[in-house]
């Protein structure tokens, strides 16, 4: 029987052991922020791939943010050697879920298995994704032990709140650099047919007006920093806004509706701070000294940095050509470039042709419109063979009742495993139980 056909019937074999997997991982609350039980949950996964065979190191995130005693970043690597000298394909997931939120009808952390849906917080985003890699990595090791180069797969911290604790930190210790890894997918949620390239940057800033604290009843007397706040907000409107709109991209970013640069204002605060909800005392009257907003920038491969931040500093200068008293401030508070892989890059060329087997359909290629681990892959470990590649449904995740689908992993696992031989397996029509002596390469 062919190589690919063994490694399928290995895959559907394995399908309650897949179920339960993803169960287990379910049923480890990691919540981020705080960071919880991260360790625990390395330690599960450390122990189920070295009975797979693979070489497990844990490693700590000292001094990254949020990292402490109570809340220690854990990570995951394994590595498992194959016979022969060749590529490694690393898969690398992330262990932290979001806040559970309201609105469930199903136990968050419960992992249950209802027609066909493995429900919990996490399932798709990304547990879902991990559990199937793993499946696929072990069904390709039981049909060709002596395969080439390494597989590895990785449980990291903290993606949901930025990776620094995570793939950053890994990154920056050389876990990510071209001599150790050379293919790296990540089962994000974005579903079975659809190849993830990259994401659009992102440029964080708060901007902050400033005024003259007066009595609220002769505002005369001050100078309002939230009126002047509003005048940067109206002059948004009138150019930023609409000059965003028209830049649109090749990039093929999904949803539709952010193929184009994005600004969102995340909050606007001014004057005096609100009091506790069970403050029943009335403010006083003041003229505010000082409004902050903070805006979330979204940008394209075709934009550059230094265009972005002088947009918005464009706003903030006609503004003060028009106003008087207008004083402001501008402070970066994130910034992520925009990352897309070749659509020939041997991942892509290689998980695109899996799809068509597994599926019999084409890949279809998408970029997210928020930024994910790619970011510190591509920047800090200067490896661009990186792809996001998972099972589950984007729109899930973050949600209530959120869940990820038996048959969507199962055929995601397969694509993956498909993967593993194209770029492993070596000579695998002859196998080498069948065929004999393989040179080494
Ligand atoms: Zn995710």
């Amino acid at each position: 029987m062919p190589l690919a056909d063994r490694l399928i019937r290995e895959i559907d074999a394995r399908r309650d052991d897949l179920i339960a997997l993803t169960q287990d991982l379910l049923r480890i609350p990691t919540l981020n922020p705080p960071g919880e039980n991260y360790r625990d949950i390395c330690e599960y996964l450390g122990k189920r791939l070295q009975t797979s065979g693979f070489d497990i190191e844990l490693v700590r995130a000292h001094g990254t943010p949020g990292d402490s005693e109570k809340y220690p970043r854990w990570n995951v690597v394994a590595r498992r050697e194959g016979g022969r000298t060749g590529e490694c394909i690393h898969f690398n997931s992330h262990v932290d879920v979001v806040d559970v939120g309201l609105g469930w009808t199903k136990d968050p952390f419960g992992g249950e298995l209802i027609d066909g849906r493995i429900y919990g917080r996490g399932a798709c985003d990304m547990k879902g994704g991990l559990a199937a890699s793993i499946i696929a990595a072990e069904a390709f090791l039981a049909v060709s032990p002596e395969f080439c180069g390494a597989i590895e797969i990785s449980g990291t911290a903290d993606e949901e709140s930025g990776g620094f604790g995570g793939v950053a930190y890994l990154a920056g210790k050389g876990y990510f650099s071209p001599d150790r890894v050379q293919h790296v997918i990540i089962p994000e949620p974005l579903n079975k047919d659809r190849i993830c390239l990259g994401h659009r940057g992102v440029w964080w800033a708060e901007v902050e007006t400033y005024g003259e604290i007066a009595h609220g009843s002769m505002p005369f007397l001050g100078d309002c920093a939230v009126r002047h706040m509003g005048a940067v907000v109206a002059e948004m409107e009138d150019s930023l806004f609409p000059a965003l709109a028209q830049k649109r991209t090749e990039m093929p970013v999904v949803p539709e509706g952010a193929r184009q640069s994005t600004l969102n204002i995340n909050s606007i605060h001014g004057g005096q701070t609100e009091g506790d909800a069970d403050f029943t005392g009335l403010p006083s009257p003041c003229v505010p000294d000082s409004c902050r907003m903070v805006i979330d920038r979204r940008f394209l491969m075709e934009e550059n940095i230094d265009e972005v931040e002088a947009e918005v500093m464009e706003v903030l200068k006609t503004v003060e050509g028009r106003r008087d008293t207008f004083r402001y401030d501008v402070r970066e508070l994130h910034r992520v470039l925009p990352s897309m892989t070749d659509r020939d890059a041997p991942v892509v060329t290689t998980v695109a042709r899996a799809i068509e087997k597994t599926m019999g359909r084409e890949a279809q290629y998408v970029v997210s419109p928020g930024t994910y681990d790619q970011k510190h892959i591509d920047r800090i470990g200067k490896l661009k063979n990186c792809i996001a590649y998972g099972p589950g449904i984007l729109d899930l995740a973050h949600k209530p009742d959120e869940y990820v689908g038996v048959e969507d992993m199962l055929d995601s696992a397969k694509v993956m495993g498909h993967a593993l031989i194209d770029l492993l397996a070596g000579d695998h029509d002859r196998p080498k139980e069948e065929g004999g002596s393989h040179a080494f390469s």
